[in-house]
């Protein structure tokens, strides 16, 4: 699709509160543009933006993969200060370094009492049906803020939601010390994956990829073995490598050939956790790589308020994100920023907005 990139003329009014803020104004269209500053209802609170990164989900959203809310501000990795309360309750968030979940929900209902938020009648997330992070301001719910501990930066914070996806695969995934694993997908979540996996004692971790563009960083992150699959078979060097198969095999590519293979990398009994997004499509899969062999075959497509556990493995050093932001930019550089996102040149990782 073209992407069409217009410039909105600054119609800041004297007196009036605006701030600067990227707009997905229709599926194809990015604009930089001035809005109102955003006003916290009861039970929210508004947050001075001070990191949000660039998501490959985004660039779903600007093309109209995924269903959003026209004219949306994406942006759903994020950390900041909070600068304003909605309710009187909520007043002593303010002054504070935060990062928090993105789940607008009703807290009432039987979904959101058992803590399975994203199940929630109401469910709302911020990025797609609310305004994001893309942005100088968010407004986000009090009820799923963390507090930043000063040691984690900004950057890393709004990392926490990626970071949180890897916690909640694997959780989902039943993955446990010891286990090994394959991560298929050499994107921020197959990476965030690979983090986590380490800090929690998973071994003998093969990461495969089409391309080595990003395997290096998979090997600096302790990945004692990557594949890339354009110059290799990866079923096949897996037989080679560990011809019972793997405990754990994450597809984070949502590709169908990946998802075919993934099947085929679990030892029998094993589990494979689907953590692609799948753009809609119907797939085709042979049943019995899955029947006969017993998988455990797992949806686990969100972090599912990870978010402190996140900040918290982050405080203590307990995951290695280094090499993760590898671009900062400003708001004004979005298109940059996008175009970076889309075509994922050599030693390009994640791109993140920083606002001052
Ligand atoms: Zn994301
Ligand atoms: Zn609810």
């Amino acid at each position: 699709m073209k992407i069409r990139i217009e410039k909105e003329k600054d119609k800041k009014r004297k007196g009036q509160k605006k701030m600067k803020a990227i707009v997905f104004k229709e599926p194809g269209c990015a604009v930089l543009t001035e809005k109102e500053i955003p006003e916290p209802q009861p039970g929210f609170v508004r947050v001075r933006v001070k990191a949000a990164a660039i998501c490959a989900t985004d660039l779903e959203v600007m093309d109209g993969n995924i269903p959003a809310n026209y004219p949306i501000i994406p942006g759903h990795e994020w950390s900041g200060i909070v600068d304003a309360a909605g309710s009187e309750e909520d007043r002593s968030w303010i002054g504070k370094r935060v990062v928090g979940s993105n789940d607008v929900v009703c807290l009432k209902c039987e979904a959101c009492r058992s803590g399975n938020w994203r199940y929630c009648s109401e469910f709302e997330e911020i990025g797609f049906k609310r305004d994001g992070a893309y942005a100088e301001y968010i407004v986000a719910p009090a009820y799923g803020l963390c507090e930043l501990p000063e040691q984690v930066s900004f950057v890393h914070g709004a990392l926490c939601e990626p970071l949180g996806v890897a916690l909640g695969t694997l959780e989902k995934a039943g993955a446990a010390c010891g286990d090994t694993l394959v991560i298929i997908g050499a994107c921020s979540i197959g990476l965030c994956i690979l983090a986590a996996a380490k800090a929690m004692g998973m071994r003998e971790i093969v990461v495969a990829a089409s391309t080595k563009k990003r395997l290096g960083i998979a090997e600096e992150m302790g990945a004692v073995r990557t594949i890339a699959t354009e110059e290799q078979d990866l079923v096949e060097e897996m037989k080679r490598l560990r011809p019972n198969g793997s405990h754990v095999v994450i597809d984070a590519t949502g590709m169908e050939r990946c998802i075919q293979q993934s099947l085929k990398l679990a030892e029998k009994g094993g589990t494979v956790a689907l953590a692609g997004y799948g753009r809609g499509k119907t797939m085709g899969i042979r049943i019995d790589d899955i029947h006969i062999n017993n998988l455990r075959v797992i949806g686990a497509g969100n972090n599912w308020n990870q978010h402190q556990k996140a900040v918290d493995m982050m405080a203590e050093g307990l995951v290695d994100i280094e090499h993760f932001a590898t671009h900062k930019i400003r708001l004004e550089d979005y298109e940059k920023g996008l175009e970076l996102a889309r075509k994922r040149p050599e030693g390009f990782l994640k791109a993140v907005f920083v606002n001052e």
